[in-house]
């Protein structure tokens, strides 16, 4: 065991890497799925010999990401160890031969008539995987002959991926040449962008927002045939795969219907002067009568200087937010930290940023950051917290009903966020400047995830429909990132303040392997937002329908969940609406902070 506090120990998952229990593991999963393969590729449409077949593949899943998880924590605590790097090589090569077996077993699932395939889910072995096996199905009737799939991988490598290496080549390599206020000219690389548009001084916003659209102007037009080569690829494939609209795809991965979709975007619409109300404030508080783009993602109220937060410290008032408000959880959190299931130690090697991973196998959860002294990170440990407690909650259940959408992701973890932030706010110790930043940085998030990525989402809309019937130009597209922004931002935006080439600037649009990928964000958001709210009405009754709810997150569409889980219906706008107003008491407070006098 790890002496210090902070770090972890995985010695509960193999005695080393490299020892002879690590090798005989590797081993061993090496020569089953080996043998899986040779069973999978004589399958027959005998369903009870699918059923089985779904059984054993479901182990060697867990087995597989065991491993996958050990070697994940190991090369993120300390990313040079290369004996680790050539094992993680090793392993992508035996998911790559997993991701096989599962499409073959796709394929076979699609075979069988609806009643052959009921009577198969009503096998007991499959009990509490139906949902699972169901979606399999629905993969397998919507894709090509194994021979044509087979070509659109390989030529995907050449053609929508490789649009995709071709944005991120290009736009790595960008630089630009920025004016600083003070006069000094330097050359910026565009990775820079972003945090020099975060800065407090407007000035240096202004000038990094300018002088940083010259390469995207520059190179527009390459920028365009790569998005038009991307969502082209996806409508000839879609048609291809029988898949009607281009939304079916991201709403299948979500589990959830376009008509939540359309129920939440016509709250959002409807409420979008909530948010607003926020961006209006921000103008209020930098002296401006509304905003630039630039502007968006600046804090208004400055991180108020503290002393350095240690380690035991930050735990304890997790734990004690935690236990005030959610016993169970507190409970868990202090098991994490006495079995040492948390990596938090600050050290030279590690990888930055944090997670939470588990193993399946074991029933084990572990938690990776790096613990920087500040509430930043204290929140990011309630955060990845909140998703091992997620995993605690899924572990009677079977693996096969236990992975969730993107969509019911960040519940859990925004959950934990929440309970520590509202502990923090109740807290009578709290100064009012600490209470002003915490309310900005509330209010940065909620114009982030219903302003700024509904945004997005309109444009992405609009382009798709735009580029089924032909290439969009560079104009057009520009035109139709104004208009989203507008539509979305009003007149929040200066008359000269929105980005028109905000479209090339925004990596998401360009990820090859998803499309979409905004609109379940908002949902993840705002459905914690909900539950949160309904928590702080009901207290401590509330919690046993959210372990429920968590507990059924892989068993069914989000759809299902909420409403056997929760009551709630999804479909319903009114319920998005409600979870939009929980954020009317931290808006009117974030109005209610003293702006200077212009
Ligand atoms: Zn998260």
């Amino acid at each position: 065991m790890p002496t210090s506090p902070d770090r972890w120990s995985l010695e509960s998952w193999f005695s080393g890497f490299g020892k002879p229990d690590y090798v005989d593991f590797k081993a061993a999963l090496v020569r089953d799925i080996e043998a899986m393969k040779a069973r999978t590729a004589a399958l027959t449409s005998d369903t009870a010999v699918i059923a089985k077949t779904i059984n054993d593949i479901e182990a060697l899943s867990d087995r597989l990401g065991h491993l996958s998880a050990y070697l994940g924590c190991l090369s993120a605590d300390d990313a040079n160890d290369e004996a680790v790097k050539a094992d993680e090589a090793w392993i992508s090569k035996l998911e790559a031969e997993s991701t096989k077996l599962m499409a073959s077993l796709r394929s076979t699932l699609a075979a069988p008539s609806d009643e052959a395939f009921a009577t198969m889910l009503a096998d007991a072995s499959l009990k509490d995987a139906e949902h699972a096996v169901r979606r399999l199905r629905y993969e397998g009737q919507h894709q090509m002959s194994a021979e044509m799939e087979s070509l659109a991988a390989d030529l995907n490598v050449n053609g929508l991926h490789a649009w995709g290496r071709l944005y991120d080549t290009l736009t790595g390599k960008m630089e630009f040449q920025m004016t600083f206020p003070d006069g000094h000219k330097e050359v910026v690389p565009m990775s820079r962008r972003r945090a020099l548009m975060s800065e407090p001084d407007r000035k240096l916003r202004e000038a990094a927002f300018h002088d940083g659209q010259k390469p995207w102007n520059d190179h527009s037009v390459t920028l365009a045939a790569a998005l038009n080569g991307i969502a082209g690829t996806r409508h000839s494939l879609y048609g291809r795969r029988s898949i009607p609209h281009f939304l079916d795809t991201p709403l299948f991965d979500g589990a959830m219907s376009r008509k939540s979709l359309d129920a939440m975007l016509e709250a959002i619409h409807t409420h979008i002067e909530l948010p607003r109300r926020a961006l209006r404030k921000a103008a209020k508080l930098q002296g401006t009568t509304a905003l630039h783009y630039f502007d968006l993602e600046a804090p208004q109220i400055a991180a108020p200087e503290e002393k350095p937060l240690d380690w035991d410290e930050a735990c304890k008032t997790v734990d004690q937010a935690f236990s005030a408000a959610y016993p169970r959880l507190g409970a868990y959190f202090r098991e994490m930290l006495a079995n040492r299931w948390i990596e938090a130690q600050p050290r030279a090697g590690k990888r930055p940023g944090a997670f939470c991973t588990g193993s399946q196998f074991k029933h084990e959860e572990r938690v990776y950051m790096t613990f920087h002294q500040t509430v930043h990170d204290m929140v990011t440990l309630a955060h990845e917290v909140g998703h091992a407690w997620h995993s605690c909650v899924l572990r009677p259940a079977r693996s096969f009903a236990s992975s969730y959408p993107m969509t019911l992701a960040e519940t859990a973890s925004n959950f934990g966020e929440m309970i520590l932030l509202n502990g923090l706010m109740n807290d009578p110790g709290l100064t009012e400047a600490t209470k002003a930043y915490l309310l900005d940085q509330e209010m940065l998030r909620a114009h982030a995830y219903l302003i700024n990525i509904p945004m997005r989402y309109e444009f992405e809309k609009a382009f798709y429909t735009e580029r089924a019937a032909g290439e969009v130009s560079v104009s057009r597209l520009s035109e139709l990132m104004s208009e989203a922004q507008r539509q979305m931002y009003g007149d929040t935006l200066l008359p000269d303040g929105t980005d028109p080439m905000f479209w090339g600037y925004k990596m998401h649009f360009f990820i090859s392997g998803i499309s979409f990928y905004n609109f379940p964000y908002v949902f993840g958001y705002l459905l914690s937002q909900a539950l949160f709210a309904r928590f702080k009405v009901e207290g401590a009754s509330f919690l046993p329908h959210y372990e429920a709810f968590l507990s059924m997150t892989g068993r069914a569409t989000c759809e299902e969940v909420v409403k056997q889980t929760l009551g709630e219906d999804l479909t319903n706008p009114e319920f998005w609406a409600t979870a939009l107003k929980a954020m009317e008491p931290s808006l009117a407070a974030y109005e209610g902070i003293a702006s200077p006098q212009p």
